[in-house]
């Protein structure tokens, strides 16, 4: 059963569309299981009905024309009750409804099984038989287990449609994206689609104006992948055996042979780049093998894969550097857009980033916010390979993209930017004024930062302060581990351009998702693994290198604020703090003249929350990152797409802990402030006002409307609310209360803004 059903879903993936998926589905469940019928229905959710796609074994002139509306007959109540019905003899179930139109009246064995993805049911899969029939547990778990994963490629296969049709030019409508989290604001321009050096599949197609260069290219790899192979081979004589090296000997014919070569090269001429030809070609050829009975010959098409794989390594070395050219409106798109490749465009040219996966919380998130472009994570099995130079829309509030957007809609989306624009430049007068509640309760507005770019903007954005200036960035931007003299040019030049206001830098926050190129770490579950501080205090070297250059930084200035990551336990702070001292008074011995700096702890893993007292008593201020805090209190990884729904810092749980520790140190007379994202979401932002927080510190875009709510509402009123919604039992609730009262204050300019 196991190998039909990859099989199954191998042939499914490489449908064309999702009428010849579901074809493909019926006829070989039909076989599987030897049934008399198998059909497919798909949910049309516009009209709230089934449509019959596919058929084996009914009426072909049924297909299309049979609707039934959901909780309609036994494949509706599948659907409704989003659960497989299995029985015996359908006619005498109450729910059976004889539908003419199929002739099935015959039909006696019936099993609906749905076809869900992120809880919502996409179809029903129904196999029946004439005579009665009971389908056993293991057909019925073969069902269940096949419908789960052609809820995924139908999806697939339904954006693989548009997209083929956008690719003729016959789209008469647009193509939407849904995603799962953004970063606010809305972007018109060409999509750039950005893929990681290794990934075959998703090279995008390109149009060259040389073939006869780009040919030339392509057989020198080739050349070169050959004269590889074949010293490979002969190396490897004493070290592999012989069907090893059978191998890589097969990977040279393949190589010598016409069809995968010619067959790149006759794409080249066509107009394609070579790494799209080839990728094209590989695919072809891996199908054709893919389809074959015999497993052995099957396998093969994993042989070619790995042969076209390490084509596309030779080409690309070069194509990517050769390849940084970005239109003046860029939208960055890939598989999974990461932090390097969003900071290789010019911050000027990136107008939006749509990344198949990712959430809101994932850091190229947290960057794109920090550099207000807006973003879509989590659009889902889209194949970027087919956009390349496409017009999109990234609309962050909606959480949507828009693919080539028809002329009325492309109106639209300019008539939006400009409004957004009329918006910001409507808060300016905002900049200089102090964020303050009409009844006089200030706070402070700070600004989350950590490159260069964006540290000289906020100088002049209204915030008083940096309250979260994330290092690790400019990690990100080297090959190799900045040393003290060069980090320490860096920690100055923030602190200069800052001065005389106060300036909290975050000592080195890698691992988790946020791995350096040069210093990999795999493990099995990254997030509760060697990230934060606790790389720092494994390699003091580097740690103490950091601290000095903070140190030597703040010796020319009085703004210095040090702050420790994802501290979870109290020997973990009291060697952080012996390791500062230490780089003290050898900075002291070098005759540096170091001024004590302010020290504080990230509050964001649940254990430093509940020993909140004592770790007090060792610090100087606390900042509580809500954005790490949520995830480990929900367990819910901040950048799995299939979990976003689950993953809300206003839950109950969350608000619950944030009062706690915002309460503690308020006891002890310790500044707290919150610099996760919740401090620049407005509903967010209106309860932690209300808990009477130090400071709020958040990307630049979100300054000037947060600003406009804390001096909009009383401090008296925001208490009020929180009274209220503090002993609500869901997070949807309170986010509905808080933007209600967000609207009855005249701010419903901000809920645009959304989660
Ligand atoms: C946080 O966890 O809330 C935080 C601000 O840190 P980061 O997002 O960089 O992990
Ligand atoms: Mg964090």
């Amino acid at each position: 059963m196991l190998d039909i059903l990859r099989r199954i879903v191998q042939d499914i993936n490489s449908a064309r569309d999702p009428s010849e998926a579901c074809n493909l589905i019926v006829s070989e469940v039909k076989a599987a299981i030897h049934t008399d019928v198998c059909s497919v229905y798909l949910s049309d959710y516009i009209r709230g009905e089934l449509v019959l796609m596919a058929t084996d074994g009914l009426r072909p002139s049924a297909v299309g024309k049979v609707r039934l509306k959901f909780g309609q007959g036994l494949t509706g109540l599948a659907a409704l009750r989003a659960e497989p019905i299995n029985v015996e003899d359908a006619p005498a179930h109450p729910a059976f409804r004889y539908v003419a139109a199929t002739g099935e009246s015959p039909f006696h064995g019936y099993i609906g099984v749905p076809m869900i993805r992120r809880r919502r049911v996409l179809g029903v899969l129904v196999a029946q038989q004439r005579e009665q029939r009971k389908y056993t547990a293991d057909e019925e778990s073969f069902l269940v287990t096949l419908a789960a994963q052609l809820a995924g490629c139908i999806n697939q296969a339904e954006i693989r449609q548009a997209l083929d049709r956008i690719g003729n030019n016959v789209l008469s409508a647009s193509l939407f994206l849904e995603g799962v989290a953004s970063a606010p604001g809305l972007g018109l321009g060409e999509a750039v689609v950005v893929f990681p050096a290794t990934a075959l599949a998703q090279v995008p197609d390109k149009g060259i104006e040389d073939p006869a260069a780009e040919a030339a290219h392509f057989r020198q790899a080739v050349a070169l992948e050959l004269a590889e192979l074949q010293r490979l081979s002969e190396r490897m004589r004493l070290l592999l055996s012989p069907g090893d090296r059978a191998l890589l000997d097969a990977y040279a014919l393949l190589l010598g042979s016409d069809s995968l070569v010619n067959g790149t090269l006759e794409r080249i001429q066509a107009g394609n780049w070579a790494p799209g030809a080839l990728r094209a070609t590989v695919l072809e050829y891996a199908d054709i093998f893919t389809e074959m009975d015999d497993p052995y010959l099957r396998e093969r098409s994993a042989d070619i894969l790995d042969l076209g794989q390490r084509l596309l390594n030779r080409l690309q070395v070069e194509q990517q550097v050769v390849d940084r050219q970005y239109p003046e409106n860029t939208i960055l798109m890939g598989e999974e857009v990461s932090v390097s490749q969003l900071l290789d465009v010019p911050p000027e040219k990136l107008k939006g980033v749509v990344s198949v996966r990712g959430t809101g919380t994932s850091h190229v998130a947290l960057l794109a916010r920090g550099l207000a472009v807006p973003a879509v994570f989590g659009v889902g099995n889209l194949p970027p390979g087919r956009l390349n130079g496409r017009e999109v829309a990234v609309d962050g509030y909606t959480m949507r993209a828009c693919i080539q957007p028809g002329p009325a809609l492309r109106q639209e989306y300019l008539k939006l930017i400009a409004e957004e624009a009329k918006l910001s430049q409507g808060l300016q007068h905002l900049r200089d004024l102090p964020a303050e509640t009409p009844d006089g309760h200030r706070l402070q507005v700070h600004a989350n930062s950590g490159l260069f770019a964006d540290i000289a903007a906020a100088r002049n954005s209204g915030v008083e302060g940096v309250g979260l200036y994330r290092s690790e960035l400019h990690f990100f931007l080297r090959d190799h581990f900045p040393g003290e003299e060069e980090q320490a040019i860096i920690y100055t030049r923030v602190l200069r351009i800052m001065e005389p206001y106060p300036v909290v830098l975050r000592t080195l926050d890698v691992g988790g998702d946020k791995p350096l190129p040069y210093f990999p770490i795999s493990e099995q579950n990254p997030f509760l693994g060697w990230r934060g501080i606790r790389i720092s205090l494994d390699q003091p070297d580097l740690f103490k290198a950091q601290l000095r250059a903070m140190l030597r930084a703040g010796s020319a200035y009085s703004n210095l604020s040090i702050l420790f990551p994802m501290i979870s336990s109290v020997g973990e702070l009291d060697d952080a703090l012996d390791l500062l001292r230490r780089a003290q008074s050898e900075l002291l011995e070098d005759g540096v003249q170091v001024k004590p700096p302010r020290v504080g702890i990230m509050i964001e893993v649940p254990s430093a929350a509940y020993q909140i007292d004592t770790l007090l008593r060792r610090v100087d201020f606390v900042s509580i990152g809500t954005n790490d805090l949520t995830q480990y209190l929900l367990a819910v990884d901040r950048n799995n797409d299939r979990v976003a729904k689950l993953y809300d810092p206003l839950h109950p749980a969350v608000l619950g802990v944030v009062r706690y520790v915002v309460e503690r140190s308020q006891a002890a007379g310790r500044p707290v402030s919150i610099c996760g994202e919740m401090a620049g979401d407005p509903a967010s932002a209106l309860l932690l006002l209300a808990m009477g927080v130090d400071s709020l510190s958040m990307n630049l875009g979100s300054v000037l409307k947060i600003k406009w709510m804390v001096r909009s509402i009383p401090y008296a009123a925001a208490q009020a609310l929180l009274a209220e919604v503090i002993v609500f039992e869901q997070a949807a609730a309170i986010r509905e209360r808080a933007n209600a009262f967000l609207d009855q204050h005249g701010l419903s300019g901000l809920l645009r803004v959304g989660k």
